[in-house]
């Protein structure tokens, strides 16, 4: 199989099955038109949980992990390996995902649900309450986003109101060097205000934290951990993760020339 993901892989088997199957499979092998919005018309998972795990579960409700989007729409953080250059973004249909949720809830009672894409955008997020808002619909759930302005107040009472009960932040750095060189798109000024926005709405927030980005001084990450000092009461938990190049990444790739280009004293 060459690529296209899930997709083709169920034509495989279904293939196999059938013993029709052929020695090369591609994209092409998934014949898709796309919607109104322009996210490819895929149909939703038949999703079958696995019953003898479920006394090996801790939390006190099942948490089911769904996604919307591999890859990122952003895609532009020069230490990810989500940067657009190295993978796709492969959108899904909003409704498709919510089809599957609500057979989870039906069949399992599960309405609890952890979307882990990498980054659920607010235009994702709002299509999502489009959707619940229309269907009627009430699950709790969680997501990972980074700093937008278009993440107002009214935005996160929406999503708060539809359930959203968690949102996971990368703030990585409270360093507008930093920033820059990570290509994250926000200033710290951006990030300010979403912790204020996030207050207001009534949000709970976990946060990322990157410690020891290539030529960070002892003075910004300082300016990080004054950052989280001061939203001590809006930040409820941070995740502190050292510094380690992806391969694949552009830091990986052009880490001494980017260190060239913008030294610490820059800032
Ligand atoms: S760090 Fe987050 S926002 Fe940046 S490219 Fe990766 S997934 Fe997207």
């Amino acid at each position: 199989m060459l690529q296209g993901g899930a997709d083709v892989f169920s034509r495989v088997c279904s293939d196999l099955i059938g013993q029709r199957a052929r020695h090369v499979y591609s994209g092409t092998d998934i014949q898709i038109g796309f919607d109104d919005k322009g996210f490819p018309t895929d149909k939703p998972y038949e999703l079958v949980l696995q019953r003898d795990i479920e006394d090996l579960y801790l939390s006190p409700s099942q948490v089911f992990s769904i996604y919307s989007a591999l890859g990122c729409s952003f895609g532009a953080c020069t230490f990810c390996g989500s940067n657009r250059e190295n993978a796709d973004y492969v959108p899904r249909q909003i409704a498709v995902m919510l089809d599957e949720m609500q057979s989870l809830k039906e069949r399992y009672g599960i309405a609890c649900f952890n979307i882990c894409d990498n980054n659920f955008d607010p235009d994702r997020a709002q299509y999502f309450c489009d959707e619940l808002e229309r269907r009627q619909e009430s699950v709790f759930w969680q997501c990972t986003s980074r700093v937008y302005d278009t993440l107002d107040p009214t935005v996160l009472r929406r999503m708060r109101k539809n359930g959203c009960v968690l949102m996971n932040v990368g703030l990585e750095s409270a360093s507008d060097r930093i920033l820059r060189m990570m290509r994250k798109g926000y200033t710290v000024a951006h990030a300010e205000q979403l912790m204020l926005n996030m207050e207001a709405a009534g949000m709970r927030v976990h946060t990322y934290v990157i410690c020891g980005f290539p030529s960070e001084t002892e003075v910004e990450s300082k300016k990080t951990l004054d950052f989280l000092k001061r939203h001590l009461k809006r930040c409820h938990s941070v995740y502190f993760q050292d510094y380690v190049a992806q391969l694949a990444t552009k830091v990986f790739a052009a880490h001494h020339s980017i260190c060239l280009h913008e030294g610490p004293h820059a800032a």
